[in-house]
């Protein structure tokens, strides 16, 4: 597999053309953003981390059914992956109140859902990634009715898998992004799942592992990250 021109630089992840144009090369980085992009700093090793922990999700979703764009690990750093029609939403799945959720309502962080929460966000770094309802993305032919309906069932059967792994490895899965696209009308999950789209506490003792550390300084940033992956990787390789 050849690595061609680079196609899109993201904020974590640069994504190149390879020689079969199905296929992209994704190359994570260790850069770290936060607030729309207003804190800038890296987290050393986090493209390592991000990558082989994302590339573990994939692998055990897909082995439940769920299509993925993970194709297979290229290196540490880099991955293959299937070429997606991205839609331009976030779907972003809560169990316990955090983040823009605490703000926006008013409850305190912590707060246990009794049942999870599905929520879209429109992807427009310009905007701000504004909150959006299904009627929106129809509306606005984000994506279609039926579409927007399977990315939602999606995130909460992707919720229920997530957290049956990580409870084995004593984290508490708090909420997480997920982005969608599509490929000759089927679609995939895309993007990553890593400590920079989920916020993990740890079950005993709610110490964040998560991109949290970063965005309110909290230190130990690099050690997060690494214990998440070295908690996953045992906890799969005991399942
Ligand atoms: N998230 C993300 N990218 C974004 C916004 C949110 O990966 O652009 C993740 C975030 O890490 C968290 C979840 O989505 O796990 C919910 O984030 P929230 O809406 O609480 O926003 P935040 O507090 O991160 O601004």
């Amino acid at each position: 597999m050849e690595k061609l021109a680079l196609r899109y630089e993201g904020k974590a992840k640069k994504v190149y053309d390879t020689d079969q144009s199905e296929y992209f090369w994704v190359a994570y980085k260790d850069d770290a953003t936060a607030f729309n992009g207003e804190k800038k700093g890296q987290i050393a090793d986090k493209g390592e981390v991000n990558n082989l922990l994302s590339a573990l999700f994939f692998e055990e979703l897909e082995k439940s059914g769920i299509p993925t764009h993970y194709v297979r690990l290229i290196s540490n750093r880099d991955m293959l992956v299937r070429r997606l029609e991205m839609i331009p939403l976030e779907v972003v799945v809560r169990n316990i109140v955090a983040g823009s959720l605490s703000k926006r309502l008013g409850v305190e962080e912590g707060y246990v859902l009794s049942q999870p929460v599905v929520e879209l966000y429109y992807k427009d770094d310009a905007l701000g990634d504004p909150l959006v309802n299904e009627s929106h993305v129809s509306a606005m032919g984000w994506a279609s009715a039926v579409v927007v309906q399977e990315v939602q069932a999606l995130g909460l059967k992707i919720n229920e898998l997530l957290k049956k792994i990580l409870v084995k490895a004593g984290i508490d899965l708090i909420d997480f992004k997920l982005e969608f696209g599509i490929v000759d009308g089927k679609v995939y999950l895309g993007d990553e799942i890593s400590p920079d789209t989920c916020r993990y506490w740890d079950i005993e003792t709610r110490e964040k592992l998560d991109k949290d550390r970063f965005r309110r300084d909290l230190g130990r940033v690099e050690e997060a990250y690494q214990e998440v992956f070295r908690r996953v990787k045992e906890a799969l390789a005991h399942s």
